[in-house]
């Protein structure tokens, strides 16, 4: 998504650890405008898979989701929790989450009462770097007995293994920018050609 690409490039900045820092515009101030359009080519692609219901990580997932939303008849959001401790009851589904940012584990955690086996699922995140955010998200629709209709991301850093590993396990993953390295030392960044 050309726009996307334009806007990282504008106002991304590339820390060190593989980090792109993108608080301008998606984690922490938000370009609804950017949101809405990052939600119609997600509704394009995922336009055949009948999806009943957005799911997503807090926090910078939900403005995106409840964006999305909108493009998708505006199906329910689900985000999943993470939680602070491991005191659960049974009316949960639980995951288990290795945070790239935190680099710390944590759970995750939806209620039962929010997804079921009658939901087609469409995951949606800001960022897929290793797919460990991710896996905790499918494993949560595993439990529920949800389908796993597609996965939108925004921005995939294509050089961290988790968009090939999900892709060959079959899952539709659609990113709309994905970066495919990325220098600390100039800014530079180079997206991978998407059709
Ligand atoms: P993964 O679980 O795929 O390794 O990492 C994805 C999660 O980590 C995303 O939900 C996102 O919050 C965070 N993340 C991973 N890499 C980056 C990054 O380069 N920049 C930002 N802002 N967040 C990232």
């Amino acid at each position: 998504m050309q726009e996307l690409e334009e806007r990282i490039r504008k106002n991304g900045i590339v820390k060190p650890g593989n980090v792109l820092k993108v608080d301008s515009f998606l984690n922490h101030q938000c370009d609804v405008t950017l949101f809405d359009h990052m939600g119609e080519e997600w509704a394009k692609h995922f336009k055949d898979a009948n999806i009943t219901k957005i799911l997503t990580i807090e926090a910078s997932g939900i403005g995106i989701a409840c964006v999305a939303a909108r493009h998708f008849g505006n199906v329910p959001v689900v985000f999943a929790k993470k939680a602070q401790s491991i005191n659960l009851d049974g009316d949960q589904y639980v995951s288990t989450v290795f945070s790239f940012t935190k680099q710390r584990e944590f759970p995750v955690i939806v209620s039962r009462k929010y997804l079921s086996s009658e939901d087609s699922v469409l995951i949606l995140d800001d960022f897929l770097a290793n797919g460990n955010a991710l896996q905790g998200l499918i494993d949560i629709c595993n439990h529920a007995g949800a389908k796993v209709a597609g996965i939108g991301i925004a921005i995939e850093k294509g050089f961290q293994s988790g968009g090939d590993s999900l892709r060959e396990a079959g899952y539709d993953v659609a990113s709309l920018a994905i970066v495919d390295s990325m220098n600390p030392s100039d800014g530079s960044i180079i997206f991978r050609e998407q059709i």
